[in-house]
């Protein structure tokens, strides 16, 4: 296993940590199987979606935003809220198959940290699940 650290800039943001992912595979020698990417937070998660192009993050955050209000007359003390619906929205952890020693994502995919209440020094872990086949 191993702890990423990724520092975000605002309070919200999908930050793509896919390089951060792949640097981490190459360090456990991992070549066929399966990369799981786990965000210990309640208010941040980790998802997979396109960044090819930049206006689909900023579509994503601002339509989140939308359907969950920062002032949503939510009765928790810390008036965060919105960010802990938005994580629920959006998931606490992916499993990346990989092949050949390389991420298998779509040519648009990527990973993105989503930060929902930062901003703040956030903790990824990835772990490698190995795969085997008897023939
Ligand atoms: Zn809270």
């Amino acid at each position: 296993m191993k702890w990423l650290s990724v520092k975000t800039p605002s309070r919200t943001c999908l930050k793509d940590i896919t390089a951060d992912i792949d640097k981490a595979i190459k360090e456990f020698g991992l070549v066929n199987g399966t990369v799981q990417v786990f965000v210990p937070h309640t208010t941040a998660g980790v998802t997979i979606n396109e960044k090819a192009d930049p206006a689909v993050p900023d579509d994503i955050l601002s339509h989140l935003e939308k359907l969950v209000p920062l002032h949503g007359g939510f009765r928790h003390s810390e008036g965060n809220s919105d960010a802990h619906i938005k994580t629920l929205l959006t998931g606490s952890s992916v499993l990346i198959p990989v092949a050949d020693g390389a991420l298998v994502l779509g040519t648009w995919q990527a990973v993105f940290f989503a930060e929902y209440d930062g901003p703040r020094n956030r903790k990824v872990l990835v772990t490698p699940l190995f795969s085997s086949c008897t023939p």
